[in-house]
């Protein structure tokens, strides 16, 4: 059946408590909690196995930028006390391979379905379910849907002239080939400069005959450092795990446990500040951005760390026109995603290796064999489209959405995407989604996000049925206000200063609105946990009717 297409007159082929989309760290880790409390649970991936994420950007040099041993899951303290990291980054297949041993772990698989995308969800109000309909045309019904869809898993191609008549290979970081790609003895060309791009580019160089890269825009990256981990340093992470985590969770305004910043840029003398920044280079990581704590909301205080890095691209690079490319300039450090690399900037001083600056050279046309920018002709044996995702909410728009008065959810976020703590939008009841728009999920550790908002769902699905509440809907008050508390607390910021996906800046014709929380993890925690702890306060309730005549009788009987 075509996508948007809905069956309404179908009879359900199957019947759950919940249907959760997506099997990648969220679908994974919330089908394991609502198991464990006895919900019947069925998961849809498109894909043929876990891990999302993982298991789609196979790219040479794919790997997380924010250390493994914190880049995992907590729930099982027998799991992070027995699974072994062999790096602080640890490379896509040994990620994925770990999210395929949690899959066996927790005997997670007999309730997924592979394979298979869903394509329409459709609110029945008289029922009080959603109706769902999967891409094999099976139609089956649930009382909640979770969308666990992640917030980088819509890849975008852009609309380059003469994109399709590429005769050559073409690969997307995002659906990378499961075999190895092999680029020896090729001229390829790389389009984008984001954080995909810059961890494969130094690999795919080392392989390639030539390496042309098509640069739209300079991005800021710090060195990961990436090394083995020591059997000292995984036990003194096992040791401290209660700590750590408790501190990622509450103290850290990113999920990232590291000595929190104490003090402002201006605060340090020069010399000192700079040293600041070299000892943070010269550790390496995404922990850069720690080093004072105005740098996220002060333009002269964030000139100074964006000086530092501009200052080592010129010191990396031999070649003053290419390092006077490489140097952004139209953005504060760290208001897009701060990349984290291994040999980026000194890739560039290969002979093999050319940097274009496509604002001064605009792509004109792709041909079949070759990329026209500027008025220069590169020909190329293959084509990496290093060119980033719809983020946050791409997955969700492809899917069609139905709630009350059959309203579709692409309508109610035509303007951008509005949500109730980013867990729940106003007329959709009993959908939830997971690191959704207005929850900090992108601007965090993304596996504590996840976890945070799987506690929180499988609570409310708990509360729920010792209460005998069929619905839960975010009320429209509610969501007005966290929407405009989001909004407030993202103007307070150098974030809505770039073009980037955050923002949606990204994908040509969405609109632009700053779509993660960036108030911190542990301050939306401490909202997520309160509104749960007043009855799940902007959230409307509603009691099935047999739950109304129990309650009913109790209460007569209590009378008499
Ligand atoms: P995903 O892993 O994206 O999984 C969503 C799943 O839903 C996918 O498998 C997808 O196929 C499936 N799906 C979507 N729509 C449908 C549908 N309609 N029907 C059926 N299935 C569907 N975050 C960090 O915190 N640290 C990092 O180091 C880090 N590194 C990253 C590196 C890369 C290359 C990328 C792209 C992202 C990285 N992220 C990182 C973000 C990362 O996406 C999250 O950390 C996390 O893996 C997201 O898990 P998820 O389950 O929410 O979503
Ligand atoms: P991205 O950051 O969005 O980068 C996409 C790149 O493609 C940008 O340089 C962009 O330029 C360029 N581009 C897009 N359309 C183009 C066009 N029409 N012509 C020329 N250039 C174009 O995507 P990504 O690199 O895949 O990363 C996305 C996010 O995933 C990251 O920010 C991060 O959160 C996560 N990630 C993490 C890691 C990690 O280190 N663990 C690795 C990969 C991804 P503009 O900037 O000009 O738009």
């Amino acid at each position: 059946m075509a996508a948007g297409e809905v069956r309404s007159s179908s009879v359900p082929d199957t019947d759950y408590d919940v249907i959760v989309v997506g099997a990648g760290f969220a679908g994974m880790y919330l089908l394991h909690r609502l198991r464990g409390q006895g919900f019947s649970v069925r998961v849809f991936e498109q894909g043929s196995g876990v891990g999302g994420t993982w298991y789609w950007n196979r790219y040479p040099g794919a790997r997380c930028d924010v250390e493994s041993m914190q880049y995992s899951y907590s729930f099982s303290d027998e799991l992070q006390q027995q699974w072994d990291w062999s790096e602080r980054y640890a490379p896509q297949p040994e990620i994925l391979a770990y999210a395929n041993h949690v899959a066996d772990r927790f005997d997670l698989r007999r309730d997924i379905q592979f394979d298979t995308r869903v394509e329409v969800a459709v609110f029945d109000e008289q029922a009080q379910r959603w109706t769902v309909t999967t891409s094999g045309g099976a139609v089956c019904s649930a009382q909640f849907v979770v969308l666990a869809t992640g917030c980088l898993s819509n890849a975008r191609l852009p609309d380059i002239p003469g994109a399709g008549d590429f005769k050559g290979a073409i690969y997307h970081t995002a659906h990378w080939p499961h075999e190895p790609v092999d680029f020896t003895g090729l001229r390829v060309g790389v389009i984008g400069t984001g954080s995909s791009a810059i961890q494969s580019i130094p690999l795919i160089a080392e392989q390639a005959a030539r390496l042309t890269v098509f640069q739209r825009t300079a991005n800021f990256s710090v060195p990961a450092c990436n090394a083995p981990l020591t059997a000292e340093e995984r036990q003194w992470f096992r040791d401290n795990y209660p700590e750590i985590r408790r501190k990622a969770r509450e103290e850290m305004r990113n999920g990232i446990f590291t000595e929190p910043p104490v003090k402002g840029a201006f605060d340090d003398p020069e010399e000192a500040r700079l040293q600041n920044y070299e000892s943070r280079w010269t550790r390496g990581g995404l922990t850069f951005m720690a080093a004072y704590n105005n740098l996220a909301l002060e333009k002269a205080a964030n000139d100074t760390a964006a000086d530092f890095i501009r200052g080592k691209i010129a010191e990396i690079v031999k070649d003053p026109e290419v390092a006077r490319k490489l140097q952004p300039s139209d953005h504060p450090v760290g208001s897009k995603r701060i990349c984290v690399d291994t040999n980026y900037y000194a890739t560039f001083n290969r002979d093999n290796v050319e940097l274009v600056d496509l604002r001064a050279e605009p792509i004109d046309r792709i041909t079949p064999d070759r990329i026209r920018a500027g008025n220069r002709e590169f020909p190329l044996d293959a084509l990496v489209f290093a060119t980033g995702f719809d983020a946050m909410t791409g997955s969700v728009a492809k899917i069609c959405i139905k709630g009350r008065a059959d309203r579709s959810l692409n309508d109610k976020w035509a303007e951008g995407p509005r949500t109730y703590l980013g867990l729940m939008t106003e007329g959709f009841p009993n959908l939830f989604i997971i690191t959704g728009p207005g929850s900090p999920s992108v601007l965090s550790n993304m596996i504590l996000s996840i976890e945070q908002h799987v506690d929180w769902i499988t609570e409310c699905l708990i509360a729920m049925r010792a209460r005998g509440a069929m619905c839960i809907e975010a009320t429209r008050q509610a969501e007005d206000d966290w929407v405009a508390h989001v909004n407030d607390v993202a103007a307070g910021t150098l974030y809505p200063q770039a073009n980037s996906w955050y923002m949606g800046a990204n994908v040509p014709g969405k609109p632009r609105v700053f779509m993660p929380y960036i108030g911190g993890v542990g301050t939306y925690r401490q909202i997520c946990n309160e509104v749960a702890a007043k009855g799940y306060e902007g959230f409307m309730l509603s009691v099935s009717s047999a739950a109304e005549r129990r309650a009913a009788s109790s209460e007569r009987a209590a009378a008499n």
